[in-house]
């Protein structure tokens, strides 16, 4: 099977107002340079209207940065797969490492915030990545790919195609220090071994992503990699600048 389209997916965290959202959009609206890849905004959730409004005659897709494990009901401060869908979301980010570490996310919750996303008709962008003192003592592929079969545990075969793995090992996000080209392919080709283990011949169908400190100047390297599809970008996402120059190189 030849290589998915590259995804270049962009995670605002915490950043912009809807106002602020929409003036970005609009100068990226203008500069959108010619790219391979499918290019798709993380966005605060309040966000996601005033993007859709603003990107509505752009190919360029929207996602949440998390999403509920349950449909509807009492759970305060959630945000369902249906009402991402609803407000123009295609994808949603699940088990961040920032979710994991701060907000005690384990993967369990992971699996079942995939499998509700899936359900819904939403693509999970599925985080995995190991920290500093696992890859100090070289434990990254076991702890990573333990990490991604907890994570996929309420997956099935029949939702596989439809999934995107992200590896952003926790020591290269936001640190300026990206993984080489070698580790993320290192990393990739493992995490593709444990697709075919567990999805037979929707694995290579697949995308997945490479994050953590990715930039203009090292994105075209770790994405030319045979298992990396894209890659899942925080801090340079920010500027219009550097995302057109990130979709450009792809
Ligand atoms: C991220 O938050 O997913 C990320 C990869 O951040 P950064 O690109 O800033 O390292």
């Amino acid at each position: 099977m030849s290589k998915p389209a590259p995804l270049l997916a962009l995670n605002w965290k915490m950043n912009k107002t809807p106002a602020e959202a929409t003036t970005w959009a609009t100068e990226l609206a203008s500069h959108l340079p010619r790219t391979g890849a499918e290019l798709a905004i993380m966005a605060p959730a309040v966000d996601l209207s005033a993007l859709a409004w603003a990107l509505r005659d752009t190919a360029v897709a929207l996602g949440g940065q998390d999403v509920s494990q349950h449909e509807s009901g009492a759970h305060t401060g959630e945000i369902s797969a249906g009402m991402l869908l609803n407000v123009g979301a295609r994808y949603a980010v699940v088990g961040h490492s920032e979710r994991r570490e701060y907000h005690a996310e384990t993967s369990g919750v992971v699996a079942a915030k995939a499998r509700a996303a899936l359900t819904a008709g939403l693509v999970p962008i599925v985080c995995v990545g190991e920290g500093l003192e696992v890859r100090e003592r070289g434990g990254q592929i076991e702890y990573t790919l333990d990490q991604l079969r907890e994570s996929l545990s309420q997956v099935s075969i029949d939702n596989a195609g439809a999934l995107v793995i992200a590896y952003e090992p926790v020591w290269a996000i936001g640190t300026g220090l990206a993984a080489t080209a070698a580790d993320a392919e290192e990393l990739a080709a493992a995490i593709r071994g444990a697709l075919d283990g567990l999805y037979r011949e929707y694995a290579s169908g697949v995308r997945i992503l490479y994050g953590g400190s990715v930039k203009p100047g090292n994105i075209a390297e770790i994405c030319a990699q045979p298992n990396v599809n894209g890659a899942l970008v925080g801090g340079a996402s920010l500027d219009v600048a550097s995302v057109v120059a990130m979709a450009a190189a792809l």
